[in-house]
């Protein structure tokens, strides 16, 4: 569960700090912003306190559609969940549409009072999507996987924390400021879209077409995390996904491997042995040219992804090994697909948590 109260005073923070000034005048303005925080949020603050129990309800009902975009059966369930939140926006006080694409619809809510020309409160966009990755294998969930369970101060379902779980935090944290009559510091345009999982294919052309109403002082991703429950966070950098599909040919046919096993090529074995390569013992991609035009690491970068204690924390909390923690910081190669079984509906940004494979001394069996 994400803290409520932190979002809040994040998106208060990140704007305001923008007029601040530097040095020693810091640390005054800064007794003086802490005061003028506690009071002008604490009605914000009280109110999310208030509703709490009713924000966890809703989170629920929107975690319920299976908006699954791999999956063409769900086209109908990404449509209804789509409107729910747009919906949603409007009941909190938001002006929010549905604009049709090509493919899954985007939402667009954007804070009251249009943003005058004279204005000088700044203008961000708050990137979500609400979509989500395919839930199998289903033997893996130990309840349902669109029946959100609450267990102690967690909750799990498909999407709830990515992304459901953060920007419908982001929209309580306005909806407190809208709903107190407390003024909000910038004017703000969520853009909620239904393709992230499967490579935003009608993002680019959304945005576009939509340039001059989605002009922006910065754009929030609200498809990030944080640490733990005490520690918020900030995200700056992403990394970008880029997914090749590998098919190797060998006989003109298959072949019995009783009789022609260990004589000819077998693909699968080539394969192996193929994939294998792409990375050296120390996680370096090996492939000739790959590093050429990345951008090596500011030293705050490099500090801050493997420095801080509540991220290695989190990333030994999902290793199977130590070693899992040797290349967190470099991009791996294409290990996202290769547990079983192989489905061209699955998004490319999953790594499985198992990876099996039939063998024989023969030669290694059918994939
Ligand atoms: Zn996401």
């Amino acid at each position: 569960m994400v803290s409520l109260r932190s979002l809040c005073l994040l998106l208060f923070n990140y704007s305001s700090d923008k007029s601040q000034g530097a040095g020693r005048v810091l640390s005054l303005r800064r007794i003086r912003h802490g005061i003028y925080i506690r009071k002008t949020m604490q009605p914000v603050i009280d109110y999310l306190r208030k509703n709490q129990s009713r924000f966890v309800q809703e989170l629920c009902a929107y975690l319920r559609f299976p908006s699954v975009s791999a999956q063409p059966q769900h086209r109908k369930d990404l449509k209804a969940c789509a409107e729910w939140i747009t919906e949603h926006c409007r009941k909190i006080g938001l002006q929010a549409r549905l604009c049709a694409t090509e493919g899954n619809p985007v939402v667009v809510a954007k804070t009251p009072s249009p943003r005058e020309k004279s204005s000088k409160r700044p203008h961000y966009v708050v990137y979500g999507h609400y979509d989500v990755q395919p839930p199998e294998p289903l033997d893996l969930w130990t309840s349902p996987p669109f029946e959100p369970r609450i267990k102690g101060r967690l909750l799990f379902a498909r999407g709830s924390a990515d992304n459901k779980g953060q920007h419908l935090a982001h929209l309580n944290a306005v909806e407190a400021y809208l709903k107190t009559g407390t003024e909000l510091p910038c004017d703000l345009t969520f853009v909620i879209e239904g393709e992230e999982e499967v490579g935003s294919k009608s993002l680019a052309a959304f945005l576009k077409k939509n340039r001059a109403e989605l002009r922006c002082d910065a754009v929030v991703v609200s498809d990030t995390g944080m640490p733990g429950p005490k520690h918020p966070a900030l995200t700056y950098a992403l990394r970008g996904i880029a997914a090749v599909e590998l098919t190797m040919r060998g006989p003109s046919r298959d072949l019995h491997s009783g009789i022609f096993g260990g004589s000819v090529e077998n693909p699968a074995m080539a394969l192996c042995q193929l994939l294998a390569k792409l990375r050296d013992k120390n996680g370096r991609i090996t492939v000739p040219g790959f590093y050429d035009d990345v951008v090596p690491l500011s030293p705050l970068s490099e500090n801050s992804s493997r420095g801080s204690p509540a991220v290695i924390a989190n990333i030994k909390n999902f290793s199977a090994c130590q070693n899992s923690l040797a290349s967190a910081a470099s991009p791996p190669p294409n290990s996202a697909r290769r547990g079983p079984p192989w489905r061209s509906t699955d998004s490319p940004a999953v790594i499985r948590a198992r990876a099996a494979r039939q063998s024989s001394p023969r030669g290694p069996g059918p994939s």
